[in-house]
């Protein structure tokens, strides 16, 4: 029955975590944050198709700022402005969240805050030396809202 299914699916959102929808990291679209944005930076971004850029320091684990293709809307590649520059003056909030968070939790997130993309970390504490934060990937409400037609 109908009421059947959708406790189901709401189950489903109860059950599920961020880890188990997310993009992982080496498939995200990123940009360091000593890019420039010239001519070719902008078309890889344009060709990209995504909306939101992840802007890392030095490794693609270290997330530090992320870029709105709409913050492009004024810059000329001739210009070569640097990334930072452009970060620095919108300064979008980034979001983490924990591996483990279930995706009614997340939903309710997005929901409430004004980005609809969060960083997924873990903490790892394999191995010898201390435990640290690892990103495993980036999840959206596009993912969260996959899943809740998926189990339609
Ligand atoms: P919008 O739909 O708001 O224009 P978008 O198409 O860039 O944004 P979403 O619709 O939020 O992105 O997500 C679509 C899929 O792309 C999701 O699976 C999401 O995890 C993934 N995604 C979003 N941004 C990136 C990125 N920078 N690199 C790789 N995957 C991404
Ligand atoms: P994004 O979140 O991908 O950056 P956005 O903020 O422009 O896109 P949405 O998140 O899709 O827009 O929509 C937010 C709200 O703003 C929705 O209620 C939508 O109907 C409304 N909206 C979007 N574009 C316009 C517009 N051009 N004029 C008026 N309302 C709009």
């Amino acid at each position: 029955s109908e009421f059947v299914k959708e406790e189901f699916s709401r189950g489903m959102l109860r059950i599920k975590t961020v880890e188990d929808i997310l993009t992982p990291l080496k498939d995200c679209f990123m940009l360091p944050s000593s890019a420039v944005l010239d001519f070719s930076t902008m078309s890889e971004i344009m060709q990209s198709g995504y909306t939101r850029v992840p802007i890392y320091e030095e490794e693609r684990s270290n997330i530090v700022e992320i870029l709105y293709v709409k913050d492009l809307a004024l810059v000329d590649p001739d210009d070569c402005t640097p990334m930072t520059t452009i970060t620095k003056f919108y300064n979008h909030p980034l979001h983490f969240v924990f591996n483990d968070t279930k995706l009614d939790a997340m939903l309710e997130e997005f929901k409430k805050g004004n980005s609809h993309m969060a960083i997924v970390q873990k903490v790892n504490n394999e191995g010898e030396g201390d435990p640290f934060y690892e990103v495993l990937g980036l999840v959206t409400l596009e993912d969260v809202i996959e899943e809740i037609i998926k189990s339609e």
